[in-house]
């Protein structure tokens, strides 16, 4: 049996009526998560190295600014993060800095010529060396891989229950399918956790969910945006009146849509 930890929030999530129980295992975690960030993490200080390296992608900077609560927290974490990346965007500026005066400083002629050249520019490394520093800042969040790593142990659990467990399959096959984000993460995932014989049973059922409940919510959508036909003022809403809302966090997951 898998540990119990995990198992406990993945069933509480396949039982819960929803466009997606895996958003819904999210979500928890991610309220859990920011919690905990602006709580006791901030006081260990391997929480404070692993914050000054990869900070927070913008959602989730929004998300602990947004919760207003402890705003000395946020701060220090800021203060100590913006520290030592700035310390490494120097570095890097200031190694380069001689180099890209001289360059700008070139006779137009070598400079033409230089353009029409294959060889890589000291410029062109800055700028090479320079976005790879910045797209790794922009991807790198802390409470996103503590996420990760957790919603992987939830997804090893599913698939132990979905093959070992009647009841977790039919809980399974009883949901509505998954958010387009996290029927690619369980795609993507089956090549790690699952045989060739188990991933085509699994895929084959999870698709024929799947496709059935995205037509499902289409309907649903479309149903919408013809009850504000006035021919339709009197026809029921049936169960349209979120279907806005619904299809939307389908297509891209969980979203703190008001
Ligand atoms: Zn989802
Ligand atoms: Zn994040």
């Amino acid at each position: 049996m898998k540990e119990k930890i995990y198992t406990i929030p993945v069933t509480d999530a396949f039982k819960t009526e929803c466009e997606c129980p895996m958003c819904i295992l999210e979500k928890k975690l991610e309220d859990e998560n920011i919690e905990y960030i602006l709580g006791p993490f901030l006081m260990e200080p391997e929480g404070r190295i692993q914050t000054n390296k990869e900070g927070f992608c913008q959602k989730h900077f929004e998300r602990l600014y947004n919760t207003q609560a402890n705003r000395l927290g946020l701060g220090l974490i800021v203060d100590t993060h913006m520290h030592e990346q700035n310390a490494i965007l120097k570095k890097l500026y200031e190694k380069k800095a001689d180099e890209l005066k001289k360059a700008s400083e070139i006779s137009l002629m070598k400079n033409l010529s230089s353009k029409f050249s294959s060889k890589q520019t000291e410029s062109d490394k800055f700028v090479d060396e320079l976005l790879e520093k910045l797209n790794q800042l922009e991807k790198s969040c802390t409470i996103c891989n503590r996420l990760n790593n957790t919603m992987e142990r939830y997804i090893d659990v599913i698939f132990y229950l979905y093959f070992k467990e009647e009841e977790f399959r039919q809980m399974f096959n009883n949901q509505k399918g998954f958010c387009l984000k996290h029927l690619k993460t369980l795609v993507d995932s089956t090549k790690k956790h699952l045989s060739t014989k188990e991933t085509a049973a699994f895929l084959n059922n999870l698709m024929s969910i799947q496709l059935e409940n995205m037509e499902r919510i289409q309907d649903e959508v479309n149903w919408f945006t013809q009850k504000f036909d006035y021919r339709n003022n009197d026809a029921p809403w049936k169960n349209s009146k979120d279907a806005l809302l619904r299809s939307i966090q389908k297509l891209v997951g969980y979203s703190n849509l008001k």
